[in-house]
C-alpha cells in the first residue's frame, strides 16, 4: 500500500485491486472539469462552503425551474432517502416498495418502527403501480418508487408515473428516486413539485456525473416540505464538502462529459447484453447503467470464475430464477467480464 505521507512518493489513484463491477459507479468520472475545480477548492477547505452549497442549489434549482428553496443537499442520495424515511416515521404506519429494489436504506424506517409492505415487480421485473396503490391505506406513510428501478434496469415511462404520482400522493408521502434517470430518454418529474406538496424526488451526483466518493446528492421537494426534512438534517445543507460542492458545480456544466458517459454506457450495455444473448442468458432490456441478468443455467462456477478472476460483481438478488446484476464498466472491464462468460457458457 503506497504511502500518502507528504515528502513521499504518493501514489493516486491506488492501484485498482480489481474489476468493480457491483456498485453502479460510472467509470468515466468525475468529469474533467470537476477534477479540476475540485483540486482547486482543497485550499479553501479550512472554510465552510456555505456560499457555494447555496450557489450550487440555486443552479439545481434553475435545471428544473425551481428555486433554491425546493433544494436540499446530502452527502449521497443515502442521506437524503434515510431523511424521508425518518421523516415519514414520525408517524407511526407503513411503507409500500417494490421488491427487489434499493432497499439499503430501508432499515432506517425499519428501526423506527415502520413496517415495509414489499409489492413483487411484475414478471418482466417493472413496478406493479396497479398493485402497489391498491396496497396503500390510511396507515400508508410513505410510498417508495425507483425509476429506473435498481437491481432490475426497469423504467415506468413518464405519463404512467406521473398518474400514479398523483394519486398515491393524495394518500400519503411519495419517494421517487431518480438516481439513474440521467441514463434514459425519460424527463425528470420535478415539475409536478410546482403544486404537490407530497412528493420528494432524490437525485445524486454518484452516478452519470461519475463522484460516487465525492458523496453528494439532494432532494428536490415543495419548499414547505424541504424545511420539515430540513428540521431533521444537524445542520441544514452541510453534509457535502466544499471539494464536492465545488465538484458539482462544475460537473453540471460539463455537458460533454455527461454525454460521453451516457453514450459509453449505452454502447458498452449493448456490448454486454449481446454476450449475454450470446451465451444463452435470460437478461432484462435496461435503461441504465447496470443489467439484470438470470443464471439459472449455471452450474454454480461463474460467480465463482469471475472472483478468480478479480472481477467483482453482486450477488445473486433472487434465488428464484438466480437473478443477479451486472453494472456497466468501461469497454475493457466488459471485455473481462465476457471473457470468464464465454469459457463458462460456451461448451
Ligand atoms: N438510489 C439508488 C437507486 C441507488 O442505486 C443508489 C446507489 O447505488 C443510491 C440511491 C444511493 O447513492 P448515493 O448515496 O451514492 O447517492
Amino acid at each position: 500500500i503506497p504511502s500518502l505521507f507528504h515528502g513521499e512518493k504518493m501514489i493516486y489513484p491506488p492501484p485498482a485491486v480489481s474489476i468493480r463491477l457491483h456498485a453502479n459507479e460510472n467509470p468515466y468520472g468525475p468529469s474533467p472539469l470537476a477534477r479540476t475545480a475540485m483540486a482547486a477548492a482543497i485550499a479553501g477547505s479550512n472554510r465552510y462552503p456555505w456560499e457555494q452549497t447555496t450557489t450550487l442549489r440555486e443552479k439545481i434549482g434553475q435545471q428544473y425551474q425551481l428555486s433554491k428553496d425546493h433544494v436540499l443537499m446530502g452527502a449521497g442520495s443515502s442521506e437524503i432517502l434515510g431523511l424521508v424515511a425518518s421523516f415519514a416515521a414520525l408517524q407511526p404506519g407503513n411503507m409500500i416498495s417494490a421488491t427487489p429494489t434499493f432497499n439499503l436504506w430501508w432499515t432506517v424506517a425499519q428501526q423506527q418502527g415502520m413496517q415495509v409492505i414489499e409489492v413483487p415487480l411484475t414478471a418482466g421485473k417493472e413496478h406493479d403501480l396497479p398493485a402497489m396503490l391498491s396496497k396503500i391505506t390510511p396507515d400508508t406513510r410513505l410510498v417508495y418508487v425507483c425509476n429506473p428501478n435498481n437491481p432490475t434496469g426497469t423504467i415506468v415511462a413518464a405519463d404512467r408515473l406521473s398518474s400514479f404520482i398523483i394519486a398515491a400522493s393524495q394518500k400519503a408521502l411519495v419517494l421517487l428516486d431518480e438516481a439513474y434517470l440521467e441514463y434514459t430518454e425519460e424527463p425528470s418529474l420535478a415539475p409536478l413539485l410546482a403544486s404537490n406538496k407530497r412528493l420528494v424526488i432524490a437525485k445524486t451526483f454518484s452516478k452519470i456525473h461519475g463522484m460516487a466518493g465525492a458523496r453528494i446528492g439532494y432532494a428536490l421537494a415543495h419548499p414547505d416540505l424541504i424545511q420539515q426534512l430540513t428540521a431533521l438534517q444537524p445542520w441544514a445543507n452541510a453534509g457535502p464538502s466544499a471539494v464536492s460542492v465545488a465538484g458539482a458545480l462544475a460537473s453540471l456544466d460539463d455537458k460533454d462529459f455527461l454525454l460521453t458517459s451516457k453514450k459509453n454506457n449505452a454502447a458498452v450495455r449493448g456490448y454486454t447484453a449481446e454476450a449475454l444473448k450470446a451465451a444463452g442468458l435470460p437478461f432484462i432490456p435496461s435503461y441504465t447503467n447496470f443489467l439484470y441478468y438470470s443464471l439459472q443455467q449455471d452450474k454454480g462456477d461463474f460467480l465463482k470464475a469471475l472472483a478468480n478472476n478479480n472481477i467483482r460483481v453482486g450477488r445473486i438478488v433472487e434465488e428464484k430464477g438466480k437473478w443477479a446484476r451486472i453494472s456497466i464498466g468501461t469497454q475493457d472491464d466488459m471485455l473481462a467480464f465476457v471473457t470468464t462468460l464465454r469459457k463458462t457458457f460456451t461448451t
